[in-house]
């Protein structure tokens, strides 16, 4: 169906962050799949991994146990300290699962009455009933109606979410860095502060990390940057490295309101899907991604605040780690197609924001040769407007 504008061009092939088309031409790819690939592609743990277990075993159900299912929810438990996990196969189905679990912990303890969840302006929370309605962006919701109902919408301003909060309402999601919304950080102050508020007033904090989370930020999840701790967090993009699974991990308390038959997953959690989130949570840690990550961040975004001085219609540099952005005074899809003609790929972010999404283990060579090019589609869109 006609849901995607796709720009002009099919790969064929890829290898760390190049991508090859049918015609043989080379591109750098800094979108890596919008967050996925945060290995590269064809990282050959993950290629080998899902080779063997190809091979071996792809999917039995969750009726039975599942060795590997388990192995990585420890391993998740141990890097996030959340010790519950729930696994599913996208983004939009973790934060579904981490609404459906909110309101059951909620309702158990206080009733019925306790449903109501609070969401940012400018977030993007995905594309399923409940969760574009989570998404407090027109854009996404335009014919969609009846949205679901239990959800309402606040600034980015801890004293009109102290004011928001009701005695319907059981959480608070937000988007640490949110993405979508234009590569913008809360920031430690903000997140803090929510920490604080949602303790107060014995509601739950939910982080949606589908984008921020597996090292995106230069932590394993973005959380870690602010000492502060959810009591759920949802992933997905970058876990499989391209394989579909999404994740939802809880506090002990929280998760305990979920009981067999409460909520399910035909395919989640399926031997192939683990075996690729496996070999990237392992990758990260053998390869010491998380460093370069915070290396390359750094560079990254000190180049990007050299081109926002020097060129007046480029507002501001901003973003965490390798998720990277550069906010304009204009429209940011011809940059984005400008990039294309020089072999870069590159994200919007909202209609002004171009979006940087480096593979962790990119290098300093490659930074600068996808600098060269973003330079020259700049120059370029400087004199077109
Ligand atoms: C991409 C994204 C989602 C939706 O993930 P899907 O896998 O497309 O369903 C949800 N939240 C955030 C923050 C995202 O970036």
């Amino acid at each position: 169906m006609n849901t995607y504008s796709r720009l002009p061009v099919a790969f064929v092939k890829g290898e760390g962050c190049r991508l090859w088309d049918e015609q043989g031409c080379e591109y750098i790819d800094f979108t890596s799949g919008i967050a996925v690939t945060n290995l590269g592609h064809a990282h050959p743990k993950v290629t080998a991994a899902l080779h063997e277990q190809a091979g071996m075993l792809l999917h039995t159900s969750n009726l039975y146990q599942i060795p590997l299912q388990e192995q990585v929810a420890a391993k998740l438990a141990e890097l996030s300290g959340l010790p519950k996990a729930f696994f599913c196969n996208s983004g939009a189905e973790a934060n579904e699962a981490a609404i459906k679990l909110a309101r059951k912990y909620s309702q158990l303890r206080f009733g019925p009455h306790k449903h109501e969840i609070l969401t940012l302006h400018d977030s993007f929370h995905g594309r399923t009933l409940a969760t574009v309605t989570a998404t407090c962006k027109p854009k996404f919701q335009e014919g969609f109606a009846p949205l679901m109902p239990g959800f309402a919408y606040v600034q980015k301003d801890l004293a009109a979410i102290e004011q928001a909060i009701g005695e319907a309402t059981c959480a608070v999601l937000v988007e640490p860095v949110q993405g979508e919304g234009g590569v913008l950080p809360l920031g430690a102050e903000f997140l803090q502060g929510l920490r604080e508020l949602c303790d107060a007033k014995g509601i739950l904090l939910i982080f949606d990390e589908v984008q921020t989370g597996i090292g995106r930020t230069g932590k394993m999840f973005g959380f870690q940057t602010y000492g502060v701790l959810p009591d759920i967090v949802t992933l997905a993009k970058g876990l499989g490295n391209g394989v579909p699974v999404g994740a939802m991990l809880a506090k002990e308390e929280v998760a305990a309101a979920f009981t067999p038959g409460s909520h399910g997953s035909t395919f989640g959690g399926n031997p192939l899907a683990m075996a690729a989130a496996q070999a990237v949570l392992e990758a990260i840690e053998e390869e010491d991604l998380l460093s370069n990550a915070v290396q390359m961040g750094e560079e990254l975004n000190g180049r990007l605040q050299r081109l926002a001085d020097d060129y007046s219609f480029l507002l501001e540099a901003r973003g965490q780690g390798l998720l990277q952005g550069l906010v304009l005074d204009r429209p940011v899809a011809p940059l984005v197609s400008k990039c294309l003609e020089y072999g870069l790929l590159v994200l919007s972010a909202g209609e002004h924001t171009l979006r940087l999404l480096p593979p962790l283990n990119v290098t300093s060579a490659d930074l600068h040769l996808a600098i060269k090019m973003l330079e020259k589609a700049v120059a370029e869109e400087a004199t077109s407007a």
